[in-house]
């Protein structure tokens, strides 16, 4: 619990708040408050009703930039922290309001597709707007952002730059940051920046980067601008080969990769982790995906490499049809996650995640190393149902590795966390910075990789700390995320260079 560090009491927050926006656009319900103040990370604690953390004073609902500002203005000026929320599928701990009597600033009322430009080939939308609605719309229109994460359904544009997101055709279309071309943001104390639409600048250091992936520590995203791309809507070839070591398929990947073929999807299961998908997968068996979609005659190209890649190493080939479908339903919607909430309160059981990313020299190291580590000193290891990784991002220099790691909770609802969350992540970030890797490939820092992200960052964290002190000098933005905090709730950063 970390006290405000505002003058004003929860009710004048309240009140100050409701004066700029109106009744219309705040909420100070207690349920929604309590809801507000935490995100999935909390996903078990939440379902039991546990909220240990501070409640927000209030969750307000922009609708315009120059709204934001007039918050930013009010928070910067009275010192009051506020929690930055879109689509709400957090995963780190982003959306938790761990100082006292905060305001969640949900832009999800922005929610306006502003323009598609189809000659200059980009779109651009406020920070509200689901990406699957967004998508829905281009493809009548023959075209699409190319960017699919698992949570395409309920995220949204404003938490999909913050968090330097990534979908699952990143290797044909890049990750988030490959694909914004402009933004507007507003800062602590309301000043409103557009960057502008270009394709390609050399005005100095890019400036789009010291807004995507911030998180809201710093800024307040507002409006987006991203590429579009032609749609293809029947040329997709898929392609699955189980190979007996995991090390075997990190190598099949890197081929394709590193040989200059862009497939959309290229992955690598575990065998346990496989079996999650596929119910049927032996267990002795590594499964790689890859897909390949575009101009037909490019999908061609790419998917006899494939083949002929694959038929260079061991393997059990897979039905096109089985993966095709698999993919077809890999996304999350709101129903498939209040089932998940339904499922953890009957069985006391639940899966959580972890993401880091690693050279390819490293990788098959650190997968093994996980494991082992995790099965030989963690004191619950017989409480985990499931203990497996996937690639899903590849680069030519290396690849992510994606945790999953499923448990049942033999202990108090309010210990989970602690007793199983904490020690197994710490596993996976700790073996990830020993092998040179990144302790976070995609779902953020959170408030719960604060501990690490000096290690993370070495002697650049003071790149990092500068950014906080400019742009945000009373540190009131989403405090104790991205950056470790202190009891007074003020970050923790970088001295005079030296960390
Ligand atoms: C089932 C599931 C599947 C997922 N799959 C993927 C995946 O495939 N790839 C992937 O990258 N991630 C994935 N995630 C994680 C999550 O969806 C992403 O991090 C996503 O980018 C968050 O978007 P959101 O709109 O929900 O943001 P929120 O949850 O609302 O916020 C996320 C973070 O961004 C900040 N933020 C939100 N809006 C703004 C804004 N306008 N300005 C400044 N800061 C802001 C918040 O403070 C918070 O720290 C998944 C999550 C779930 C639950």
């Amino acid at each position: 619990m970390v006290a405000s560090r505002s003058t004003l009491s929860r009710d004048e927050v309240v009140a100050a708040v409701t004066s700029i926006l109106g009744v219309a656009q705040v909420d100070t319900d207690e349920s929604h408050l309590r809801a507000s103040s935490v995100d999935r990370f909390r996903k078990y604690t939440a379902v039991h009703g546990i909220f240990d953390g501070p409640i927000p004073a209030i969750i307000a609902y922009p609708t315009s930039t120059d709204q934001v500002a007039a918050l930013l203005e009010l928070a910067d000026r009275e010192r009051i922290a506020v929690v930055p929320r879109t689509g709400g599928t957090s995963t780190e701990g982003g959306l938790e309001t761990v100082v006292e009597d905060a305001i969640v600033l949900d832009g999800s009322r922005m929610d306006r597709v502003i323009a598609v430009n189809a000659e200059d080939m980009m779109v651009t939308a406020q920070c509200g707007v689901p990406l699957q609605r967004l998508e829905d719309q281009l493809r009548e229109q023959g075209l699409t952002t190319g960017h699919s994460p698992q949570s395409k359904p309920i995220a949204q544009l404003g938490g999909l730059v913050a968090t330097r997101s990534i979908g699952q055709f990143s290797t044909l279309y890049g990750a988030i940051e490959d694909m914004v071309v402009g933004l507007e943001a507003v800062l602590p104390g309301g000043r409103i920046v557009r960057i502008k639409n270009v394709p390609r600048r050399a005005a100095g250091p890019d400036i789009r980067h010291v807004v995507i992936g911030n998180e809201g520590a710093l800024a307040f995203i507002t409006e987006v601008t991203v590429k579009v791309f032609r749609w293809y809507p029947d040329t997709a070839r898929y392609h699955g080969f189980m190979v007996r070591d995991f090390g075997a398929g990190v190598g099949l990947l890197r081929d394709v990769l590193t040989a200059g073929y862009r497939p959309a999807v290229a992955r690598l299961y575990s065998p346990e982790d496989a079996r999650q998908h596929f119910p049927d997968h032996p267990m002795n068996q590594n499964l790689v995906v890859l897909s390949s979609e575009g101009p037909a005659r490019l999908v061609a190209a790419t998917s006899a490499a494939v083949e002929e890649m694959a038929a260079a190493v061991e393997h059990l080939p897979v039905a096109e049809e089985r993966i095709r479908s698999w993919f077809e339903h890999l996304n999350w919607g709101p129903d498939r996650i209040e089932a998940e909430k339904q499922d953890m309160l009957r069985t006391s059981h639940l899966g959580y995640t972890t993401e880091v990313s690693v050279d390819w020299s490293r990788t098959a190291e650190l997968y093994h190393a996980v494991m082992t580590r995790i099965r030989t000193t963690f004191p619950r290891a017989g409480d985990l149902t499931l203990l497996g990784a996937h690639s899903s991002h590849s680069y030519q220099t290396g690849t992510n590795l994606y945790f999953v790691y499923d448990y049942r909770i033999a202990c108090e609802p309010r210990r989970e966390i602690e007793e199983y969350h904490v020690p197994l992540n710490a596993i996976i970030v700790e073996e990830a910075l020993r092998v040179g890797g990144s302790m976070v490939h995609h779902h953020g820092v959170g408030k719960y990789r604060t501990p690490w992200v000096r290690e993370e960052h070495g002697s650049a964290y003071y790149l990092l700390s500068g950014l906080k002190r400019t742009f945000d000098p009373h540190h009131v933005m989403n405090p104790g995320s991205l950056f470790p905090i202190d009891e007074a709730g003020l970050p923790v950063l970088a001295e005079d260079g030296r960390q």
